[in-house]
């Protein structure tokens, strides 16, 4: 008795649903000022808070990412020296 698994369709379609979970978002560094790309994740939670460096300098950013009720995102990144 062989019960071979012959029934996989690839799946071309091109519907990412994923996409609408996920939603780039311009942030200025606060060390080199230059602005970048986030990626904030809806399934996060409506206030995120994480530590992320920086794509061009690679100074790590203190991130505070907050949801409004519409849903949309606010991104703010400073510094982790908090003196
Ligand atoms: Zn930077």
């Amino acid at each position: 008795m062989i019960d071979s698994d012959a029934t996989v369709s690839w799946d071309t379609d091109d519907d990412d649903d994923v996409a609408e979970l996920t939603e780039d978002v311009l942030v200025f560094c606060p060390y080199c000022g230059e602005g970048v790309e986030m990626l904030v994740d809806h399934g996060g939670g409506a206030v995120q808070d994480y530590v992320e460096d920086c794509t061009v300098c690679c100074q790590p950013w203190a991130v505070r990412l907050t949801f409004d009720s519409d849903g949309h995102p606010t991104v703010s990144a400073t510094t982790l020296d908090d003196e």
